[in-house]
């Protein structure tokens, strides 16, 4: 808690402090309610942002992405059941008091949505906005500290003369300068985990590339653990160190992102790769057929089974279980070696 100027800099400074990893999650399952009872959502989800990492989720739209998110900073809606564990800048964040974990969501885990103006105040000031949160982050900053850290943090996001822009209201900006103002919103706050939920689909495709790589700056300059999630393969491949790629509320694939990408080792991970026009596509462009299985049906297999080209009967019937394939590199299919036999602690 300083009460003088808190440089930009250290802005994840004490995270070298803590140790283990910026955010574990283990086994988490996610139930909703809905008029037709609970639908499970999420089917066990198990994934690691290391500290200073940059891991991106990635999968078609209703995979679970956000979902995910919300169940690690407790921001689901109420009903909703949530069992296994997430560790977040180490702290158990399903066991925490409520209390606890919005100075959690205020402080070191910070989440970006996908739409900056939901995310700001249309009638207040841009830097009054800044202040706001950089105070809800430290009670103990004074208001002229938290004026220089903002002014200094719209700076660093980019935003031209700041200090002028300070007394602009939101709707005086464009819509990428809006999601660099909620950026820095979220980084006065100097968190150790940023969350970013689609954080450029509502932006034209210049704004995106500068906007993801003022997120690969952030994460490199200030070591700030990003966790990104996203439909688009393209937007994340030269930003992510690693990739979670998710299907139908499940982690189908994880490891390095040039790796992943370079050889995918499941076959929604390639069918999303041929879909995507910038790293796969190209001329091979081409959608994945179907559609992914609604949260009510709950298949007995492999969930891509009914549009994966290489199901095999038993994929239909056995649910394949995430393993190790090559070292840093998971997949959850059966098939993930060949035609061979099928190990048996493949079995989900
Ligand atoms: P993604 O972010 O990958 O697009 P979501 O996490 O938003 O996916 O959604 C995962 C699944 O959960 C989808 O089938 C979606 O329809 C369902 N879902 C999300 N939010 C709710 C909710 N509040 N009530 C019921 N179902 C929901
Ligand atoms: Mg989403």
């Amino acid at each position: 808690m300083s009460k003088t100027k808190a440089p930009v800099a250290s802005a994840a400074g004490s995270t070298s402090k803590d140790p283990g990893d910026a955010l574990l999650m283990r086994d988490v399952r996610v139930s909703l309610p809905s008029a037709h009872g609970a639908l499970k959502v999420i089917r066990g989800v198990t994934f690691t942002a290391g500290r200073g990492e940059v891991v991106a989720l990635a999968g078609e739209s209703g995979s679970g992405k956000s979902t995910s998110i919300l169940a690690a900073l407790r921001l689901l809606p109420p009903g909703a059941e949530v069992t296994g564990s997430v560790v977040l800048d180490g702290t158990d964040v399903l066991a925490m008091p409520r209390r606890k974990v919005r100075e959690l969501r205020a402080r070191r885990a910070r989440l970006v949505f996908q739409d900056p103006w939901r995310a700001l105040h249309p009638m207040k000031q841009i830097g009054a906005q800044l202040i706001e949160s950089a105070r809800s982050a430290d009670p103990g900053l004074s208001r002229r500290a938290a004026r220089e850290l903002a002014e200094e943090t719209l700076a660093r996001v980019g935003i031209p003369e700041p200090a002028a822009r300070m007394s602009s209201h939101p709707h005086e900006i464009s819509g990428g300068q809006a999601q660099r103002v909620v950026i820095a919103m979220a980084l006065v706050a100097r968190p150790a985990v940023l969350f970013c939920d689609e954080p450029t689909t509502a932006l034209d495709v210049t704004t995106q590339a500068q906007i993801l790589e003022l997120l690969r700056d952030l994460n490199r300059e200030l070591g700030i653990s990003i966790v990104i999630a996203t439909h688009d393969l393209d937007v994340i491949a030269d930003v992510a160190d690693r990739l979670v790629v998710m299907y139908a509320g499940e982690v189908v694939e994880e490891g390095p992102t040039g790796e992943v990408l370079a050889s995918p080792r499941h076959p929604y991970t390639w069918a999303l790769l041929r879909a995507a026009p910038g790293i796969g596509g190209g001329d091979r462009l081409q959608a994945i057929e179907g559609r992914p299985p609604s949260p009510a049906e709950d298949p007995p297999g492999c969930a891509f089974a009914p549009r994966c080209p290489s199901a095999h009967d038993v994929c239909r019937t056995v649910r394949p279980a995430p393993r190790e394939v090559a070292p840093g590199r998971m997949t959850a299919c059966l098939r993930a070696e060949g035609y061979g036999p099928i190990p048996v602690e493949v079995i989900r």
